[in-house]
């Protein structure tokens, strides 16, 4: 069997406490925190700079020297300066010959360079091992100690033995090194640190989108025609009836939304009768940031929580409760218990508290932390199953709150009909596309699928 040579050196133990030297070029703020940051896992750090004045910056037991001298003393040399300064080392294209050179570089604009820095960095030194690593990491986070969230360092190059001295430096630091490939991953690497939420970006625009147009929707109904027809003046409805209407209208859809994507793939690949072609790009891109659509969902769930809670401090509510008893006591009228409408209310409510419970267990399980420690199986049931309970519970609380003015004409303002009667619809279609995807007449060629079986598979020549 051919032994991953990565996984044999990881599993070594390192019985000697003092580890081989390591050379630093740039004595700036990362070369620093790095430098650091070595002395304490036990490596000799030696610092070439332009300056070999030891200054109370730089780590106690390290040693500052002239690039050229420093270079000497170690195999593996970590360039801690700018891409616009590399040019300083083609002189020292001798000393660095056969040597580890390690990019750390970023930019400061996507694909800011044709090429990436490392790959400049080995076109300018081709008799020396570039590998890209430690980018990623910033020296604020490597100095503080607070690496937790970034534990990771994609490493990178053309020298398999160069980059598994590198990944060993970096798992000596505590790290976790991820190998990315070649130099030709660098760009990618390089661009990671300078993407802005990537997997949010669709969630965002398309939640602000909704949201504003929900509002909008709200205010015309609910604000502008009860004063039109009703001359009410109820503008103060914009600072919570209406948030309080169109946050459960959100989380809703957009809980539904983190399911659809999964039912459009099972229905394509029960067309084609394979799962070995590809999804339409939309799709792919779609399932990517499902995560994202569902933690959207919970927060606009939690803004519904908290906005129902703080209802009856409301002057509207108090006000409207007392003219209904003042008007009640004045008609001399009482009004016996419908016990209808207390089975109503009371499912309404019972069906919202367990669906927002589903809803924050989903949250939970998928954060990194409580994710890294379920298995696939798990993790798939609570997505999964759990994921769907929730997608049911909040649709029938959302069916149970508005079923009865479902066929009243009053609930049709404009010929409009009321959101949460717009935010049944995708929800609805996702649970009842369900229910035929879990047949057994459609499920089992699903699963068959799933598991390689073609219809129609294609012969090697
Ligand atoms: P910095 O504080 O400006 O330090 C850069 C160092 O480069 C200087 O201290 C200097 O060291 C050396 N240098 C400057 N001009 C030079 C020249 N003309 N010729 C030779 N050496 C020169 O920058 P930094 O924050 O440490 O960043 C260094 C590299 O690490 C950058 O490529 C950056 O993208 C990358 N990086 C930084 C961080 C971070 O959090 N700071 C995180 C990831 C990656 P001497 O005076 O000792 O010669």
């Amino acid at each position: 069997m051919n032994k991953n040579p990565s996984n044999t050196m990881a599993l070594a133990p390192n019985t000697s406490n003092k580890r081989e030297t390591v050379c630093i070029f740039g004595t700036g703020d990362f070369g620093r925190a790095l430098g650091h940051k070595m002395i304490q896992c036990g490596y000799s750090v030696v610092y070439g700079s332009r300056s070999t004045q030891i200054s109370n910056l730089i780590p106690k037991d390290a040693e500052v020297l002239s690039h050229a001298e420093a270079a000497q003393k170690a195999a593996v040399i970590i360039i801690a300066i700018q891409r616009q300064h590399y040019n300083f080392l083609v002189p020292l294209a001798e000393v660095l010959h056969g040597k580890v050179l390690v990019d750390i570089s970023n930019n400061l604009k996507l694909n800011q360079y044709p090429e990436s820095n490392a790959e400049y960095l080995a076109q300018l030194l081709p008799g020396s091992k570039v590998v890209k690593a430690f980018n990623t990491v910033s020296a604020w986070a490597l100095q503080s100690g607070t690496l937790d969230a970034s534990r990771q360092v994609f490493v990178c190059g053309d020298d398999a033995e160069a980059k598994q001295m590198v990944m060993n430096i970096v798992r000596a630091l505590g790290l976790t090194p991820l190998d990315k490939g070649s130099l030709l991953a660098a760009q990618e690497v390089e661009n990671y640190p300078l993407q802005l939420f990537p997997m949010w970006k669709f969630p965002i625009f398309l939640s602000l989108g909704l949201a504003v147009f929900f509002f909008f929707y709200c205010l015309a109904l609910d604000v502008i025609y009860t004063y039109i027809y009703e001359k009410n003046n109820f503008s103060f409805f914009i600072a919570i009836t209406i948030p309080n209407k169109v946050c459960p209208v959100m989380a809703l859809i957009l809980l539904a939304l983190v399911y659809l994507p999964g039912i459009f793939a099972a229905i394509i690949q029960l067309y084609r009768g394979t799962k070995y072609s590809r999804f339409p790009d939309w799709l792919d891109k779609w399932m990517l940031c499902r995560k994202q659509l569902g933690l959207i969902a919970l927060a606009f769930a939690s803004l519904h929580v908290v906005f129902t809670l703080i209802t009856p401090m409301r002057a509207f509510e108090s006000w409207s409760t007392s003219n209904r008893i003042i008007s009640q006591a004045l008609n001399n009228i009482t009004e016996p218990l419908n016990n209808t409408d207390a089975w109503l209310s009371d499912s309404y409510l019972a069906l919202g508290i367990l669906g927002f419970f589903f809803f924050v267990l989903l949250g939970i399980t998928s954060l990194p932390s409580v994710s890294n420690n379920v298995n696939w199986r798990e993790f798939r049931f609570v997505q999964s199953k759990l994921g769907y309970l929730a997608l049911i519970l909040c649709t029938a609380h959302t069916m149970v709150y508005g079923g009865k003015w479902f066929l009243s004409p009053s609930a049709y303002k404009w010929y409009l009909p009321d959101i949460y009667m717009l935010s049944l619809v995708i929800p609805c279609a996702v649970l009842v596309v369900k229910i035929v995807l879990i047949l057994p007449c459609v499920d089992k060629p699903l699963t068959q699928i799933r598991q390689g079986w073609e219809r129609n598979p294609k012969r090697s020549e």
